[in-house]
């Protein structure tokens, strides 16, 4: 499979991970459109959020969990999670993940595109 976070995932790609447990990865964005810009995926390729059938409710629950350990590992007062949603949301990558971005020191940068 062509998937750039499973290959991510499979360690085909060197990456360092912020966190990592049986279901969820964490990483830094590698075009930051933040301060701090981190995405949490799951291991699993689920395209999008389209694609997470109900009894995968618990993959959801790890991915915002870890993004919000994250957060507070930063320090991050506030901070925007971000899940594009298809071409037309956004999405490049058709593998399931969260941005997590925070980090700005005032309003203007916070209008953020991702
Ligand atoms: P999206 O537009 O929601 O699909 O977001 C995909 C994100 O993946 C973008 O913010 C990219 O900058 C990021 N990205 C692409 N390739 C890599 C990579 N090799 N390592 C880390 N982040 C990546």
């Amino acid at each position: 499979m062509e998937c750039l976070f499973c290959k991510i995932v499979n360690k085909e790609i060197p990456k360092e991970f912020l966190h990592e447990d049986e279901k969820v990865l964490a990483f830094y964005d590698i075009h930051p459109k933040a301060p701090t810009h981190i995405l949490i995926i799951p291991r699993e390729h689920i395209e999008s959020i389209v694609h997470l059938k109900e009894e995968q409710g618990d993959i959801l629950v790890k991915i915002f969990s870890t993004a919000k350990n994250i957060a507070e590992n930063h320090k991050l007062k506030g901070y925007k999670l971000i899940l594009n949603v298809g071409k037309e949301g956004g999405q490049v990558i058709d593998h399931l993940h969260l941005h997590l971005l925070g980090g700005w020191s005032n309003k203007e940068e916070r209008s953020i595109n991702v």
